[in-house]
Formats: structure tokens, sequence, C-alpha cells
């Protein structure tokens, strides 16, 4: 029961608190802030940003804003009538609170409290010497320039030999800040190193600050009118300043940055501006805010680096101006995608390459074993091709003498017979046979008797043409083929080759001899069927040749 309890409990809180957040978001709130500046400075301008950025998180508040523009209107008859219109220009609406910023608004909505009766009043004076009895309906959140937190600053980082301070006491602004930061300084620091550089005529100032001794430091206090009574805008001032000095210009307040000052400990204007809105806007749910809530380090890039200042000294929270990203940051992922690509590129290509060479060494070696291999085969068909030639030569010839041997004359006669028969020419075949080679082999031996076969076969070759026939046809009998040749003169050409042969001396060894042989001669004859008809009459006519004492030359026709 009792959890049961709590849980209806936890429940019903549940749903009124979301109930509540609803209402809160749907009832509009009509908050008034009045600014003690004019909107053309750019303090002015940060507070206003850092205000209407809080007012972003509640699209149903509606902010008026009004410039008491105190610099430049600091009488008091001014502010009466500046009271009368803002009584004449609100009077019909309702307002659920107002927000003074900057002193001399607090003062101002502080001393004329008939202004807004029954709505809650936020003051944030730039001051913490602003005392008063508050009522329920007003808060005092005191938001003031750390002048010593920011000098210290200084110190810490660039750590100058000398310090300018750089301040105008002519306006009223300006006299106030001068006045604010001498009280905040311990009277220890404002010493021989501090110079005032005070109401100096711009010109007078920007040539001085040009030519500042070695590690000069100038503190910039806010600049609104200068000693020859020029006013400025305190912004642009900075600007004119940090340009011509040769020493960085620091300062305590946010809004400077961007105008050539290197930073520091500053008071952000767009911070209080956003305290102030979220004060407004929350009260009640958010504990008010301190002055050091609207405090941060900033510095300057550039400017950091034209002085050579070291970022590592810099707090973590440091928020950096001009840090542009370098164009690597800018485009590192087109960068490293790029890079990438190219990394693969470049691997492929290298993979392809040694394929490609691996690919071309194979194909290389590939090519070289063909043409070895065809080397091979041709040199092997080569050799076959001489081996059959020879074998085939072989096969006609006559081993002892190297003549055609009785096949081949065969052949060849049989081819010349059929020629000579279709063309009607003649030819005549002589048949010779050594004479008693018997006696021969028995007194020298049968290798002397082979010496003068090849001897006889030399003889042959000699005496008759190339185109005639010259063979071998048994073991000391020869045959000569003798084509277009008159019968007398085939006649004449055996008798001149018996007669070369019986001069032919043979040697052999120790020994020397002589042999002769006998020719028979026959002619072919259109009645002639073949060749062996022709052997045949040139047989008879050598046998004839035998019988009638053998050395001599016997044709058919005898
Ligand atoms: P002819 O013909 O004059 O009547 O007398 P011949 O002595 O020459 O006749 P024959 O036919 O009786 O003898 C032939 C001889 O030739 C017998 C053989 O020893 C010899 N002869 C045959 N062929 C060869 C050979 O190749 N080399 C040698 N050295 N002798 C051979
Ligand atoms: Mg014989
Ligand atoms: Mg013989």
């Amino acid at each position: 029961m009792a959890i049961l309890l709590k849980l209806r409990l936890v429940l019903g809180l549940l749903l009124a608190l979301g109930y509540s957040t609803i209402v809160m978001a749907e009832t509009s709130k009509s908050i008034l802030i009045i600014n003690s500046w004019s909107e053309q400075l750019p303090w002015q301008q940060s507070i206003e940003r850092g205000f209407l950025q809080a007012m972003d998180a509640e699209p149903n508040t509606i902010v008026y804003t009004e410039h008491l523009d105190a610099e430049r209107f600091p009488t008091e008859d001014y502010q009466d009538v500046f009271a009368a219109y803002l009584t004449q220009k609100y009077k019909s609406i309702e307002l659920e609170s107002v927000v003074a910023e900057s002193l001399p608004a607090v003062e101002f909505l502080m001393k004329n409290q008939s202004l807004f009766t029954n709505i809650h009043r936020f003051y944030f004076p730039d001051s913490d010497k602003v005392t008063a009895t508050l009522s329920s309906d007003e808060s005092l959140i005191p938001i003031f320039e750390d002048y010593l937190g920011s000098f210290n600053e200084m110190l810490r980082i660039y750590n100058p030999d000398n310090i300018y301070i750089v301040a105008d006491s002519l306006s009223y602004s300006g006299r106030n800040q001068l006045q604010r930061f001498k009280e905040a300084l311990p009277t220890s620091l404002l010493n021989d190193s501090i110079t005032f550089l005070v109401d100096k005529p711009m010109t007078e100032l920007v040539e001085e600050v040009s030519r500042l001794p070695e590690n000069s430091a100038i503190f910039y206090l806010l600049t609104f009118r200068d000693g020859a009574g020029k006013d400025f805008i305190p912004y642009k001032a900075a600007k004119i300043i940090s340009e011509a000095a040769n020493a960085p210009v620091f300062s305590v307040w946010e809004s400077l940055m961007g105008s050539g000052v290197v930073g520091g400990y500053l008071l952000s204007g767009e911070r209080v501006g956003n305290l102030a809105g979220n004060a407004a806007l929350y009260f009640g749910h958010q504990p008010l805010p301190t002055t050091k809530d609207a405090f941060e380090y900033y510095y300057d890039v550039i400017q950091i680096e034209r002085f050579g200042i070291n970022k590592k000294d810099f707090p973590d929270t440091t928020i950096l101006i001009n840090d542009f990203p370098s164009f690597y940051e800018s485009y590192k992922l087109q960068i490293n995608l790029t890079l990438l690509a190219l990394t693969l590129f470049i691997v492929l290509s290298i993979i392809l390459s040694v394929v490609n060479r691996k690919r071309r060494y194979l194909v290389n070696a590939l090519q070289t074993e063909q043409d070895l291999l065809e080397k091979r085969v041709f040199e092997r068909t080569q050799e076959l091709n001489q081996l059959r030639i020879k074998a085939e030569k072989d096969a006609r010839t006559d081993v002892l003498t190297q003549l055609n041997n009785r096949r081949a004359f065969f052949e060849l006669g049989s081819l010349i017979h059929s020629q000579s028969a279709r063309y009607k020419r003649s030819y005549a075949i002589l048949v010779m046979d050594v004479d008693l080679f018997k006696q021969v082999n028995d007194t020298y031996g049968h290798d002397a008797g082979d010496v003068a076969l090849k001897r006889l076969a030399h003889v042959m070759q000699a005496s008759l043409r190339s185109s005639d026939i010259t063979a071998r046809i048994g073991g000391e009998e020869f045959a000569a083929i003798i084509t277009d040749l008159s019968n007398n003169n085939v006649l004449h050409k055996a008798e001149h080759l018996r007669a070369s042969l019986e001069k032919e001396e043979i040697t052999w060894k120790a020994h020397s001899f002589f042999i002769t042989m006998s020719i028979g001669v026959a002619y072919y004859s259109p009645n002639d069927k073949g060749i062996s008809d022709v052997l045949k009459r040139a047989d008879q006519a050598l046998y004839n040749a035998k019988g009638h004492g053998r050395n001599q030359v016997i044709d058919t026709s005898n």
C-alpha cells in the first residue's frame, strides 16, 4: 500500500511538472532591456547579441530594447526626457520585467522608481560600487571589469619590462575606466615600469607607441576622446593604436577582439548580455549569475604570431579568434581521400608492373624455349634430310669407288633410254672389265686390287664428261652411258679412256704396277626396248674384245 501511494505521488508530481512546463512555454513574456550606450559601440552590440541569443530559447518572448546613450547624453534633464519618453511609450504594454544594463542605465532605473511599477527589475551595473536597499521586485547583479585579473594575465603571458597604459580621462566612461583601473591595481604594481599615456592626441600617441622600447606591452583602457578633443569609438581607437604599435596591446574587454588587441582575460559583452537575458527569463528557476561567469580567456591568433607569444601558456578554455584552419584541416577529407586513391593507384601500378614483368619474363622464357625447340626441330629435320639424302645416295653409290652402283646405273639408264626414245636422241653404253684382274689380286693382294679399282674409277671420271653416267656394275666390271655424241666420238672417247688407264701407274705400299681393261661399246637403236638390250650388245662386244687379246675397244658396229 505504502509503495502504491508513493508511486501515485511521484506520478502526480511528474504530471504537475509537465503541465507547468507546457504553461511556461505557452505564456508569452515581454521584457524590456535598457542599455547604457549607443548601439554603435561594439561593446553594446556584443551585449545585445548575447541578450538576444538567450531569448532565442524562448521564442514567445517579446523583447523591447532602449538605449540611454549615456556617453553622448549624460545630463540629468536629458534623463528626465528619456523617463517621460519611456512612460509614454510603454504605458499600454504589459511588461513582465525590465533589465538595466551597465551603470548609467542602472542608476537611471534605480532613480526612476515610478517607471514600470509592479514588474521585476534587474540591475546589471558594470561596477561593484552600487549599494541600495532592494525591494523583492529588484535584483542587483554587478558584472564588472576585473582590471587586476586582466592585468595579471598580461604579466603572466608576456612578462613585459615596460607597460604603457593607454587611457582617456576626458570622456565620462574613459575617466571611470581609468579610475577603476587605478583603484584595482595594488600600489606594489604601480611602479616605474608602468607609464601612463593618458589624453594624448591620437597622432602623438600613434607616433609614441610605434617606437616603444623592446619587450614593452600596452594595456588599453577605452578611449572615447583623445587629447585633441576628438571623439572615438573605443574599438576603432584600439585598431589605430594596435596597428601602429610595436608592442602587443592587452585589454579588458572581449568586444575589442578583432581590433588588433592580443587578447587576455576579458570581460565578454556577449556573456554579460546572455547572463542578463537568462536571469530575466528564468528568474526564480535558476540562480542569478556572478561577475566571474562573464569572463573568459580570448586570444587573437594573428596577433599572437605577430608578437611571438607562445600558445602553450594559454588556459585550456581559451577562445581563439582568427584561428583559421590550415589548408590541410579545411580539406582534410578531400586530401586524405586523394592520398588514399593515390596510394591505391601506386600500389596497383606496382602490382601490375610486377605481374606484367613476370608475365613478360614468362612469355620471353616461353619464346626462347619455343625458338630453341624450333631450332632443334629444324636441325633435326636438316639432319634427317641429310641422312635421308645420304641414305638415298648410299643406296645408289658404290662404296669402294663412289661411282653409281649397279642399281643406280639401271635406274639412270632406263631414264636416259626413255628420254632418248621420246626425243629421238642417241646414247651409247661402254662396258669395261679389268684384264686378268685375278692376277693383280694374286700378285699384290686384295687391298692393292681395291686401290687399282679406285684408280680406274678416277680415270673414268676424268676422261668422261660430268653429264655422262659412270658406274661400277660388278666386281671389276664398270659401265658408262654417254649421251649426245656421235658413234665415232664415242669410240674415240672409249679408246682415250682405255689408253689413259694403261698409262696410269698404280702404287700401293712398295709396289707399283699398271692395269689395262677391255671395253665393249654398243649404241642405242630405236628398236631397243630397254637399256638391257643395248647393254647385252655391249657385253657381247666386250666378250669379243677379251677374245681378241684384251686391252682394246670393240663396238657392235665392228
Ligand atoms: P679376264 O677378265 O681378263 O678374263 O681375267 P680376270 O682375272 O679379270 O677374270 P676373272 O673373272 O677370272 O677374275 C676376276 C677377279 O676379280 C676375281 C676376283 O678376285 C676379282 N675381284 C672381283 N671383285 C673384286 C674386288 O672388289 N676387289 C678385288 N681386289 N678383287 C676383285
Ligand atoms: Mg670379270
Ligand atoms: Mg677381268
